[in-house]
């Protein structure tokens, strides 16, 4: 099988454990596997089993998710491992049909779960797998909400019965290795001989991106004997990232240039946001970072353990202000942040 040869090496296809399988599943919606790799190690030695997550709080799930973006996710699994302990005594259901009737399971990934932990003869159809599908039966492409019915079915009669968690491993891999959305490599594919498109396919059209500019504030204070920062608290109903914490946005039209750190793009979803961060002193802060939340003074030591969004977290390591960036520890004044973003500056420059 091409599959055996040809797979990634991925570290949850070395568990049949269904937590971590399942963890991971979680974690590779709207996420490459190899940026994943890394968050799956940290998250699973953090919560090595499912009683270990269903007591965590919630905002150290989050802490553990931060930076992998769309926590919806994360507050899902949570959730459902909760109602793992409570209704079915700890033990993950076995069967898609049990999985999907868990808080924010969908049917992919009930459908890999219980295909790959369990053995269950079902079909797991995410976006890749729709691409390979439409390519190499030949449908014409249309909006994925309006195929994916006929793709399942489709899917089902193909899955092999011997090996159905195999097989769905194998078909997001050859859409994530092989036959990939702008230009499929068929020469080196596996199913060429039978695809009715073999290349020809008209490529996906590019999502169009939006573009914002914004500026953040790093504002530090020495209370010693510790160095704390300002964060700020996004609201509970806030449409992305409910919950999590930030830098402070500087007011606008009030940026000062020589006190500026940094510049940096980040893309959430379909917007490119061009971000400026400035070094504040707790003195010089107010009037320039107007309160738009909840705030906290937070130990640069304790950073870690905070649900940050994955722009803070992003900012803060490239500044070396909390560890993960070359190894630099979390006990630098904005004074030295400078002198280091000097020398970050033009890598960092509108590169992620
Ligand atoms: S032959 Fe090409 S288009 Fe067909 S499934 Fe393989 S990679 Fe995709």
């Amino acid at each position: 099988m091409w599959f055996d040869a040809c797979a990634r090496d991925l570290p949850w296809r070395h568990t049949r454990d269904p937590y971590a399988i399942w963890v991971s599943e979680a974690m590779l919606q709207q996420t490459r596997a190899a940026v994943v790799v890394e968050y799956y190690r940290r998250f699973i030695e953090e919560f090595p089993d499912l009683p270990s997550l269903a007591r965590a709080s919630e905002d150290a799930v989050l802490a553990a998710w931060s930076g992998l973006g769309y926590y919806r996710r994360a507050r899902s699994l949570h959730e459902s491992a909760r109602a793992v302990m409570a209704e079915y005594q700890g033990r993950v259901p076995s069967t898609a049909a049990e999985l999907s009737r868990l808080p924010g399971v969908g049917v992919y990934t009930a459908a890999a779960v219980a295909s790959i932990a369990f053995g269950e003869r079902i079909a797991a159809v995410d976006g890749n797998v729709e691409r390979v599908l439409t390519r190499y039966l030949g449908h014409e492409p249309v909006p994925g909400a309006a195929r994916s019915g006929q793709l399942r079915l489709d899917a089902m009669r193909l899955v092999d019965p011997k090996r159905p968690g195999d097989f769905n491993q194998a078909m997001m891999e050859l859409g994530a290795t092989v036959c990939l959305p702008k230009v499929p490599m068929c020469l080196r594919c596996p199913v060429h001989a039978g695809c009715r498109t073999r290349g020809a396919h008209p490529a996906a059209p590019a999502r169009r991106m939006l573009s914002r500019k914004i500026s953040l504030a790093l504002v530090q204070r020495k209370d010693w004997p510790k160095s704390e920062l300002l964060l700020e608290l996004r609201p509970p109903d806030a449409p992305q990232m409910p919950g999590m914490w930030e830098l402070p946005e500087v007011k606008q039209g009030r940026e000062i240039s020589d006190s500026q750190l940094l510049t940096i793009r980040h893309s959430i979803t379909n917007t490119n946001y061009y971000v400026t961060v400035y070094g504040l002193h707790a003195s010089d802060h107010k009037g320039l970072v107007p309160a738009a939340g909840e705030r906290k003074w937070v130990p640069l030591v304790e950073l870690h353990n905070r649900p940050l969004t994955g722009l803070a977290r992003k900012i803060l390591k490239r500044l070396k202000v909390m560890p993960g960036y070359s190894g630099a520890g979390p006990s630098i004044m904005i004074g030295d942040v400078v002198r280091d973003a000097e020398k970050e500056f033009e890598s960092a420059i509108f590169g992620n």
